[in-house]
């Protein structure tokens, strides 16, 4: 029986580590020095940036926490993240839930077909990454079903994210397609994954690394609505290096975290143009006189499917201001 001096000590030794799963009460955390798994608690209330966080720690995570018992341990500092991905929390939609943190990259997988493609969804999936300035993969899968016109719907949203500096790849998971230059991509690195379910994600991933089993479930509404299935991400070693996080698949994004200017500012290549806004780093481009945003659209040098889809997001985020400024609830 160690003496009660000893535990004393024991317990006071902070050791390293990266969480690789939450499952809400309790963090996954892998030794940095042994590579052991070590089950964390975490106590307290966390705050990140004055947001409300309904998870305080993140999948990626670099934390140190101090042994409680065997293979158990109360996290005591959380590192400071590199980045982070934050979306509103599927419960209460003013706090915001931390999805993950110290990533390299993320990467979104879509289609064309099968779903058909909600092409709004990566606009919204980007105002998650654009915050922090996330180098961000569009991988288009399922391309062995496009026709025709699917692959000139590809052909233009290829040419609209990359000239704004995104990655964008075709992929199809039963053919083979674009899997060498995605491994490329991911190897060494911390990447990021999502999708919207039964596009095929985890097909994909298994192409790339067949032993590999993605279980994260999905979320089947974040608009802060219904009742959810509370789901976390999950960190997995690749064999050929780095790490993907997986995470829980997703319907809708709605962004009542945000204020309208931030949601202007995420919108990387209207940002770009601001300063030449007259109301620069304040405009909304909307109306605004001499906007550099709206000048840029009439010239076709930004996209106005992006456009659109900014417009239908400011609109959302603005009513959702608007009521509760006007109601007591
Ligand atoms: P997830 O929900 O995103 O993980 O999607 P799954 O990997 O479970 O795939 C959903 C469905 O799409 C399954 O029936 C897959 O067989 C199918 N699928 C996935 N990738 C491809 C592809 O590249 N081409 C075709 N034709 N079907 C695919």
């Amino acid at each position: 029986m160690p003496t009660p001096q000893l535990l004393k000590f024991i317990k006071n030794i902070l050791i390293q580590g990266t969480v690789i799963k939450s499952t809400g009460s309790w963090y996954i955390v892998r030794r940095t020095d042994t590579q052991a798994i070590v089950q964390c608690r975490i106590v307290g209330k966390f705050r990140l940036e004055n947001m409300v966080l309904t998870n305080p720690v993140a999948v990626g995570d670099i934390v140190q926490f101090a042994i409680e018992s065997e293979g158990k341990g109360m996290i005591k500092k959380i590192m400071p993240r590199t980045n982070y991905v934050a979306r509103q929390s599927p419960r209460r939609k003013h706090d915001v839930h931390l999805l993950a943190s110290n990533i390299d990259q993320a990467l979104l997988f879509v289609t064309i077909v099968e779903p058909s493609l909600k092409q709004g969804f990566i606009d919204r999936f980007l105002l998650t990454t654009e915050p922090q300035e996330i180098p961000t993969i569009i991988g288009f899968n399922k391309a062995d079903l496009y026709d025709a016109d699917d692959k000139a719907i590809y052909e233009n949203m290829k040419a609209i994210y990359e000239k704004i500096g995104y990655t964008v790849l075709l992929i199809s998971a039963t053919e083979g397609v674009g899997l060498d230059a995605l491994t490329t991509l991911l190897t060494n690195k911390i990447t990021m994954i999502s999708g919207q379910s039964g596009v095929g994600k985890s097909s994909v991933v298994n192409g790339i690394q067949p032993e590999m089993t993605l279980k994260t479930g999905d979320i089947s509404d974040y608009s802060g609505k219904g009742q959810h299935t509370t789901t976390f991400a999950e960190m997995h070693p690749l064999s050929f290096g780095g790490y993907l996080i997986d995470t829980p698949g997703i319907k809708t994004l709605a962004f009542n975290n945000l204020e309208p200017i931030q949601v202007a500012h995420n919108f990387r290549e209207f940002f770009a143009l601001s300063d030449d806004c007259r109301f620069g780093g304040t405009c909304l481009h909307r109306n605004e006189p001499n906007c550099a945003v709206l000048a840029a659209l009439e010239r076709e040098e930004i996209s106005a499917i992006r456009y659109e889809n900014y417009l239908q997001i400011l609109e959302e985020v603005e009513d959702q201001n608007y009521w509760e400024r006007h109601t007591d609830v």
